[in-house]
C-alpha cells in the first residue's frame, strides 16, 4: 500500500515555515536544504513543494513542470555544491522496505568524500 500523505510531516512543516531549515536552493516547485543529521560531508535533501509522499506518488500525480523543476533542482544542487567532478549519490527511500522516515518525497544528495558501497548488509 502506498505511504499516505500526512500534512503534519516535518517537511510539510518546513515548507509552511513552521520550523527552520538551512536552505541551499529554492525554485518555483522545489526546496533543497541541508539534512539535519548528515551522513556525508555533503548531505542535502531536495523536496517538491507539492504534497507527494514518495517518488511513485510524485511521478503519478505531479504536473510535468513540477517533475522537470524537481530534477533540475537536484542537478543545480549537484552543480552549486561542486559534486559533479568527483561524483555523488542520489537516493530516495520509499515506504516500509525503503525505510522511509519522513512521508514527503525527498531525494538525498550525498557527496564530498568516497561514499563506500551502496548498501550495508547486516
Ligand atoms: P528518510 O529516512 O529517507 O525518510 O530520510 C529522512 C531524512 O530527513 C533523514 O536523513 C533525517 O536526518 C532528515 N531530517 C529529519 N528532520 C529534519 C529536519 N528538520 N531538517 C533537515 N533534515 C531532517
Amino acid at each position: 500500500m502506498p505511504t499516505p500523505y500526512d500534512p503534519q510531516n516535518i517537511f510539510a512543516r518546513i515548507l509552511r515555515g513552521e520550523i527552520p531549515n538551512k536552505t541551499v536552493l529554492e525554485t518555483e516547485h522545489s526546496l533543497a536544504f541541508h539534512d539535519i543529521a548528515p551522513q556525508a560531508p555533503v548531505h542535502v535533501l531536495v523536496i517538491p513543494k507539492g504534497p507527494y509522499a514518495s517518488f511513485d506518488h510524485f511521478i503519478e500525480k505531479a504536473a510535468p513542470a513540477e517533475i522537470a523543476d524537481f530534477n533540475r533542482a537536484i542537478m543545480q544542487v549537484i552543480a552549486d555544491l561542486g559534486l559533479a567532478e568527483m561524483g555523488y549519490r542520489i537516493i530516495s527511500n520509499a515506504g516500509v522496505h525503503g525505510h522511509q522516515e519522513v512521508p514527503h518525497l525527498h531525494m538525498h544528495v550525498l557527496g564530498g568524500a568516497p561514499l563506500g558501497p551502496m548498501l550495508q548488509r547486516s
